[in-house]
């Protein structure tokens, strides 16, 4: 009786099993594909001053634009670039994507600059190479240092080598500002503010969210703003979607992000954004 259970089990399972494993396949032979044609897309979101509703930066995030699938958001394929190292010539290429993207605008911005923040995975910190690929795109690019932000997320940091840490230093004397994302949703936020030299802390989506649902979300919100301030790192809030949100944050959170001001935008209507065709006539 337990054999023919333990057979029934493999029944059940293993279609399944084998499907799951040669769709894993498919899909790292198309994202290999896709790294040699270049099926990549940056989409650009403003990061906006919330006090005088200015642009002062944008966040690039990559889109795989899949020959049958259509448009594949970063979810359904940073993962998998991740453990299959993928990730390394895919983040080259969005690095060097967006420091010409970005130059290409702060030349026709004139004086007031516009940063560009990339996110970075551990797998290319662990690999060694970040420093060198950004200068190579500040260089190529034109692009000042001081424009460029790395956004990493703490629970990436997690397996952190001590190569991270002369990475992270190393990036800094070039002049690029370096980024904490998703803070508050790690184990040990905290401790990664005094071990890693970070410039900025981008609050959590999820706090923001919870604003407006009662005391604790709003008091834990302001709690990591004045933990920036007191650390003199600048704050910005991720995912405002509401003008609730924004009110609950303006008095004291310097930036912010999200559906409320722009969704992720392409090139083209970031541009028009910048510089807004009525302008131009
Ligand atoms: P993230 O870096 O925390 O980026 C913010 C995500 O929140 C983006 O999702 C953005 O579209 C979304 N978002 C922004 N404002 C709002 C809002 O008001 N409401 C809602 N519901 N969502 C909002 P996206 O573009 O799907 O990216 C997801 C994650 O994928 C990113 O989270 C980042 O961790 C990763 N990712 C994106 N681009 C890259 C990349 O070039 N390299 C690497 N390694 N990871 C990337
Ligand atoms: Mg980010
Ligand atoms: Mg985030
Ligand atoms: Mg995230």
């Amino acid at each position: 009786q337990a054999k023919k259970s333990g057979k029934d089990r493999y029944t059940v399972f293993e279609p399944a099993m084998q499907a799951d494993f040669q769709a894993g396949l498919q899909m790292e032979a198309d994202l290999r594909r896709a790294v040699v044609r270049h099926e990549f897309e940056l989409r650009y979101q403003p990061i906006v001053h919330l006090r005088t509703n200015d642009i002062t930066g944008l966040e690039a995030l990559v889109r795989w634009q899949h020959p049958e699938r259509g448009i594949v958001p970063p979810m359904d394929f940073v993962p998998l670039a991740e453990e299959t190292g993928l990730i390394v010539p895919i983040g080259e290429w969005v690095l060097r994507e967006a420091c010409h993207q970005a130059a290409a605008w702060n030349l026709r911005r004139g004086g007031r600059p516009l940063s560009v923040s990339v996110n970075v995975s551990a797998v290319q910190l662990e690999q060694g190479g970040v420093p060198a690929a950004v200068r190579e795109s500040l260089a190529s690019s034109g692009l000042p240092a001081a424009c460029l932000v790395l956004e990493m997320t703490e629970s990436l940091l997690v397996d952190h080598r001590i190569g991270t840490l002369r990475q992270l230093e190393e990036l800094k004397a070039i002049g690029v500002r370096l980024a904490i994302d998703d803070f508050g949703t790690g184990y040990s936020s905290l401790a990664y503010l005094r071990q890693f030299p970070f410039d900025i802390i981008k609050i959590d989506k999820s706090f923001v969210d919870d604003i407006g649902d009662g005391p604790t979300a709003a008091a834990l919100t302001h709690g990591i703003i004045q933990l920036g301030q007191a650390l003199h790192l600048s704050t910005i809030a991720e995912g405002i979607e509401h003008a609730g949100q924004l009110n609950e944050l303006t008095n004291d959170c310097d930036l912010g992000q999200g559906y409320y001001f722009a969704e992720p935008l392409t090139e083209q209507a970031m541009g028009d954004l910048l510089f807004p065709p009525a302008d131009e006539s």
